[in-house]
């Protein structure tokens, strides 16, 4: 039986917090906001939801994989942004696409271009739909009928595996576990989990440049692609498969990262490695977050590239149960599949215990790193739970270099901090962890928690992010380092590309999408 994702919330149709889980995450609410209820709203079921009349029908050629189900229009008409739930808890479906197509080859991508080209319709590429940016809500450019969302799930497949190279050809549309699933017979896998994993595709990951979740070396999906092939309305072009190149900037290099602007990622070859046969980790514990971050620069200025070297602040080791709250947490792992880790993980510990860093003696399962995993594997569907209780609740991330970290995090902490005490008259929370470290610099994450006003919960979710991304790219840090662009984060990415650079983005643009078809107002202006 086909298990539904839902349209409102994340995951699949029969999964959701247990009620344990969600009494502890509104523990945590109860506590950090002095409240002893929280006035809770109804979310619409599919049949309370009222969608507009499709302003265009799909030609014959195209009916097979074109749909307007209702359904199907709900769960295109999002992603999974704090500002898609809210609109969500409000059944505002205003903007759902006109039209669901879901080809299955790259000749039907090419065909649904060409019939948007005509009418003309804008076209929003969808993977898995997990964007937290505002990156696959179906906005139509001026001028346009409609939009149809063009959904990559159904190209889904592992084409070819070359043991050799040790590489891989699959389809842009395959899901995280179905990739892994069809490795895994050939000892392989290409070791790249997003939090998303479950409910994101590889086209999406390569779109948006994602992140995994291994803390340092091969961080990004940039690191594993060989090759793209693209489907735009210009035509298909496929770049060459090669380990590397000096010859001029990288073809592939202009798609990772186009967010759907300039066409569609039909199909790739990626790196793979071997599946991981040595293990070794613990939980390490730091009176205070910037030791543990310190430890962090010294094991990888010594060039050791732990799989995880996550740090968490008190606050956050509090909130995710993996601890009282008191010190500061590294989750530090090795893997590999060739040779043995333990001198490795030694030279780490002894790295970490002079910057005051002490390892943790759990029982297996019981640690520390152990219920941090289980809280990062559930939390997000605690949202789903949290913005019908008015709760204010979101992330963002960034990188910056380790001379400027510690002023840089006291910059972003204060001006957040401020915009939630002045928009919703109560003090709030940002906790921090490091994701991703790099010899150079750390990617911090910063997590916030405000409780907001049922009315108003756009308004003032996007002031207190206005205040946060305005303090990160003031101090010097990117307005993401991971997490894409979309439209969500347009202003800033603005300010942090060079004008000239924009210039020539939107150059490329005009010769591969000369209509303006391809998700507009995405990383550039239509
Ligand atoms: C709970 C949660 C956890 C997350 N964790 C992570 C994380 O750990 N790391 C991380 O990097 N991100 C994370 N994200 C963000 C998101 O999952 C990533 O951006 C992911 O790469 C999106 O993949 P997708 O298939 O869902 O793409 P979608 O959300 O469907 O699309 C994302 C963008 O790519 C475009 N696109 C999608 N497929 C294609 C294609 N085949 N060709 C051209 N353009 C395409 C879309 O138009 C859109 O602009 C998380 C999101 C959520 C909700």
């Amino acid at each position: 039986m086909t298990r539904l994702r839902k349209f409102y919330g994340w995951g699949f149709q029969d999964e959701e917090l247990s009620a344990a889980e969600e009494a502890a995450w509104l523990g945590n609410f109860h506590r950090l906001f002095s409240v002893d209820r929280f006035e809770e709203r109804h979310v619409p079921s599919l049949a309370e939801i009222s969608l507009p009349t499709p302003r265009v029908t799909p030609p014959p050629a195209l009916e097979a994989i074109c749909t307007v189900e209702p359904y199907e229009r709900a769960l295109h008409s999002f992603g999974k942004s704090y500002p898609d739930t809210v609109h969500g808890l409000h059944g505002n479906y205003a903007a759902a696409p006109d039209i669901v197509a879901y080809p299955r080859t790259g000749n039907e991508v090419a065909g649904v271009i060409d019939w948007a080209g005509g009418v003309p319709l804008s076209i929003i590429p969808f993977g898995g739909g997990s964007s937290v940016v505002g990156g696959v809500n179906p906005v139509r450019r001026h001028g346009a009928k409609g939009a149809v969302s063009l959904d990559l799930s159904r190209m889904n497949r592992v084409i070819e595996v070359d043991p050799t190279s040790r590489a891989a050809r699959m389809e842009g549309g395959i899901f995280g576990p179905a990739l892994e699933a069809e490795l895994r017979p050939h000892g392989l896998t290409l070791r790249h989990f997003p939090q998303s994993f479950e409910h994101s595709t590889l086209g999406g990951w390569i779109a948006t440049r994602s992140g995994g979740h291994y803390a340092t070396l091969r961080t990004h999906i940039d690191d594993f692609v060989e090759s793209v092939r693209v489907v735009t309305p210009r035509g298909a072009l496929e770049t060459r498969r090669l380990p590397a190149s000096g010859a001029g900037p990288n073809p592939a290099g202009l798609f990772i990262g186009s967010e759907g602007t300039l066409g569609v990622i039909t199909e790739a070859w990626l790196r793979l490695t071997p599946r991981p046969r040595h293990r070794c980790g613990t939980a390490v514990w730091f009176p205070d977050f910037f030791q543990a971050a310190a430890a962090v620069r010294a094991l990888l200025q010594a060039g050791l590239t732990p799989a995880n070297c996550r740090i968490l602040d008190p606050e956050e080791v509090r909130n995710t149960g993996s601890g009282d709250g008191s010190a500061a947490l590294m989750v530090l792992g090795f893997e590999g599949w060739d040779h043995p880790l333990e001198s490795l993980f030694s030279r780490a510990l002894a790295l970490a215990a002079d910057h005051g860093g002490r390892a943790a003696h759990a029982e297996p399962g019981q640690g520390a790193a152990e219920k941090w995993r289980t809280a990062f594997i559930r939390m997000p569907y605690a949202r789903e739970r949290m913005v019908p209780r008015a709760i204010i609740s979101d992330t963002f991330e960034t990188a910056i270099t380790w001379e400027r970290f510690e002023s840089f995090h006291a910059a972003v902490t204060r001006a957040t901090l401020d915009a939630i005490r002045e928009v919703t008259g109560r003090p709030g929370q940002i906790t921090c962890r490091v994701t991703h470290a790099y010899p150079d610099g750390p990617a911090p994450y910063f997590s916030f928690h405000a409780l907001g006003r049922h009315g108003a919960l756009i308004e003032q979710w996007q002031a207190i992010k206005n205040a946060a991304s305005d303090a990160l790219i003031a101090a010097g840090g990117t307005i993401t380092h991971h997490h894409a662009v979309g439209r969500d984060h347009r202003p800033w990415y603005d300010k942090e590309r060079p004008d000239l650079f924009a210039a020539a983005l939107g150059a490329a643009k005009s010769a591969l999408d000369p209509g303006s078809l391809f998700n507009p107002g995405v990383l550039i202006d239509p």
